[in-house]
């Protein structure tokens, strides 16, 4: 009977559900059989030094390669799999194979960091700090190669608990950065409280510095904040050579964009970077190769 009534329950329910329920149901389940099989990849965008051009890390983006149509990007899935309580597995495959992949970089020589984004719920869980430190303990990676992404939203929510999950990652030695900075409601008291390495200055802002007054303006401020504080900022959504200019001309170090490069799977980064190197000895013959692939030591 309980089977009886349970079928018709979910036909009756499956009747009534909007089309964007089913969405999410199917996203649901092709996240699942991603996890149980083989349908996840990392894709990494490189960070790109303004004033010299060289590569100073990646930040490692998600992604679903499950060969089902449509497509979806992780600012569909993510928000899915944070409602269906899979972002927790989700991320520990991320923070796994992000690492994993650093580890072999090193090995082979390539002094690369990593940015990895952490969503509020992983981050708010308990046992997170620890996590990373047997993460960081198995893959043998120098903590200070590794940068977590925060959100400004997600740490602003529960101030006084980031905080002090914040001091655990950072006291193993891992870097912290702010992201989609400037879209958040972050005063500048609480800020200042945040044991941040780095701002990522929101793209929305940088990708409307040609058109825009009053993006140029928050940026403007984002820079003046960021040296006040001490922090490093990144610029995200560098799409143009106008963009470029105007953030290294007034002092911004860090970058990623399309200007520079999409995120790209495996193969293609390694080619990317190495051609990067090239581009660097060709344009700067001088320059001791500071910076690129050289050597760890
Ligand atoms: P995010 O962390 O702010 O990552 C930057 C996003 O901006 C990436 O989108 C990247 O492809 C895109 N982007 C970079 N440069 C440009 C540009 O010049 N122009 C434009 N139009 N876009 C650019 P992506 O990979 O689709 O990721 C979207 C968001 O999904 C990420 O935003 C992050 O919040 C989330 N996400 C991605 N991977 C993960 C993950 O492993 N874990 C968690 N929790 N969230 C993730
Ligand atoms: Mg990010
Ligand atoms: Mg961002
Ligand atoms: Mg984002």
């Amino acid at each position: 009977q309980a089977k009886g009534k349970g079928r018709a329950g979910y036909v009756f329910y499956s009747a009534e559900m909007g089309a964007q329920a089913q969405f999410t149901l199917d996203v649901e389940r092709r996240l699942q059989s991603a996890l149980d099989g083989d349908g996840l990849r990392l894709h990494y965008q490189p960070i790109v030094n303004l004033a010299t051009g060289a590569v100073e890390g990646v930040e490692a983006l998600l992604r679903l390669e499950d060969d089902v149509a449509p497509p979806v990007g992780p600012a569909t899935f993510v928000p899915v799999a944070e409602s269906c309580g899979l972002i927790a597995p989700l991320g520990e495959w991320v923070a796994r194979a992000a690492c994993a992949q650093l580890a072999d970089w090193h090995s082979r020589g390539l002094p690369l960091s990593v940015s990895i984004n952490v969503s509020p719920l992983q981050f708010r869980r308990p046992g997170f700090a620890a996590f990373v430190r047997r993460l960081l303990a198995a893959s043998g990676i120098a903590p200070r190669r590794v940068m977590i992404e925060v959100t400004e939203t997600a740490v602003m929510e529960n101030l006084a608990e980031a905080i002090a999950v914040l001091q655990e990652i950072k006291a193993l030695g891992v870097k912290i950065a702010l992201d989609d900075f400037g879209t958040g409601y972050s005063s500048l008291a609480s800020l200042s409280t945040l044991p941040l390495d780095k701002l990522k200055i929101d793209q929305s802002f940088v990708r409307r510095i040609g058109s825009d007054r009053a993006s140029r303006a928050v940026i403007d401020a984002v820079i003046a904040l960021s040296r006040s504080l001490d922090l490093e900022l990144v610029a995200e959504g560098i799409e143009t050579e106008a963009a470029l200019r105007y953030l290294r001309e007034r002092g911004c170090h860090l970058g990623q964009g399309y200007h520079f490069s999409r995120p790209l799977p495996l193969a293609e980064l390694e080619a990317w970077c190495a051609g990067q190197v090239l581009r660097e000895a060709q344009a700067l013959p001088v320059q001791k190769p500071a910076h690129g692939l050289r050597r760890l030591h």
